[in-house]
């Protein structure tokens, strides 16, 4: 079993200096040990490092993807119109990562929606990218507690709701006299699905404001003929952020979704876990979503989410990159995740979330154990 890798390169926020990175080489040394492949790179506004990645991977017959983000992490001067909590307040982000802040803007909001693209023109259009490959087209999850993972409550996302049937006051209720019915009960096809009617269908009105703010900004950037993949949350959070995978991927590229098991900030399964533990206690959450951190992080669970989407559209993301405290991705790590990969009929995979950051020791484990390099 081979496997086609795509390779993510992070070069920083948009207000980013430029590093000046060689580019070129990482991607060359990286296409030798692991076979050419698509480049996600993005979305530092300065430097070379576009034309650099556009020349090493359009040589290899391979396409440029820009990595952008939507709803998280946009410049200030284009005023993006914040997510308010169900009480009230300004949804609060926390830095993690460098450059990060991971406060959410509200996904209802058109002007909002229309940031990316708008990021595009501005910095980007001129460049020889093949596709866009969109970030942060989510709710706030749990991380950073309760207040931050129900999604906006702001007059907009409420008038969604209610032509979904869904009274946001009645879940503001809910979430105050009776956190349980937020247990989900159930899932099926990548949808949690609760006893609780409202509930339900509050989450499916969650769902469907990302899936119909993804189309529209499909709808944008094929317009320049620019086909979009996305960053997605595993299978096991995805939903709970209001992504349905099952829906989002009937037009997009690929999808990719972050099975971060070894991942200690956002996104990251043992983080996302531990904060969505916590924020249920004294209910356990985990317990209803079949485990707890350890459970829910091995490889029979990334098996079993990843059996309920299609391989075809399937980039599956896994850490080869080492940020200290944060992510110790190893030889052994990237080597077992690969084989689990080929065992479960994945012939695509997307080394994340920096190839940067990448130790030539995981590359070369990479080499050796999944990907035969034609001779
Ligand atoms: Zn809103």
């Amino acid at each position: 079993m081979t496997c086609r890798y795509t390779y993510q390169i992070a070069t920083g926020g948009f207000n980013a200096a430029d590093a000046s990175e060689d580019i070129t080489a990482a991607l060359e040394t990286a296409f030798s040990l692991t076979g050419p492949g698509d480049v996600i790179i993005g979305w530092r506004a300065q430097g070379d490092c576009y034309r650099q990645a556009a020349d090493v991977t359009h040589r290899a017959g391979k396409r440029l993807w820009l990595w952008l983000p939507v709803f998280s992490e946009l410049p200030q001067e284009l005023s993006p119109i914040p997510a308010i909590s169900y009480m009230g307040r300004e949804q609060q982000g926390f830095e993690i990562m460098p450059g990060e802040d991971f406060q959410f803007a509200c996904p209802t909001n058109a002007h909002n929606i229309e940031i990316a693209y708008t990021l595009y023109r501005r910095h980007f259009a001129h460049l020889p990218f093949d596709g866009v490959f969109l970030d942060k087209i989510r709710h706030a999850s749990f991380a950073g507690g309760l207040e931050n993972g129900l999604g906006c409550f702001c007059e907009s996302c409420r008038d969604v709701y209610a032509r979904q049937g869904v009274d946001a006051d009645e879940i503001v209720q809910l979430i105050r006299n009776n956190p349980a019915a937020f247990l989900p009960a159930d899932m099926r096809k990548c949808i949690y699905r609760f006893e609780n009617e409202a509930v339900d269908r509050f989450y499916q009105a969650k769902a469907n404001i990302i899936t119909s703010a993804v189309a529209a900004l499909t709808d944008r950037f094929l317009e320049h003929r620019l086909p979009v993949a996305l960053d997605v949350f595993a299978p096991l959070l995805a939903y709970l952020v209001g992504q349905d995978l099952l829906a989002l991927s009937v037009r997009a590229a690929f999808i990719k979704p972050m099975i971060y098991c070894i991942t200690h900030a956002p996104a990251g399964l043992p983080f996302e876990l531990k904060w969505l533990r916590d924020c249920f206690a004294p209910h356990d959450i985990l317990a209803r979503m079949g485990g707890d951190i350890d459970t829910l992080c091995s490889k029979e669970s990334v098996k079993a989410q990843l059996r309920e989407l299609k391989p075809d559209t399937l980039r599956p993301g896994f850490e080869i990159n080492i940020v200290p405290d944060i992510c110790e991705s190893s030889p052994g790590y990237v080597a077992s995740f690969a084989a689990l990969l080929a065992e479960s009929g994945f012939a695509n995979a997307v080394l994340s979330w920096n190839l940067l950051g990448a130790s030539g020791d995981n590359l070369k484990a990479l080499s050796g154990c999944f990907y035969s390099t034609p001779t």
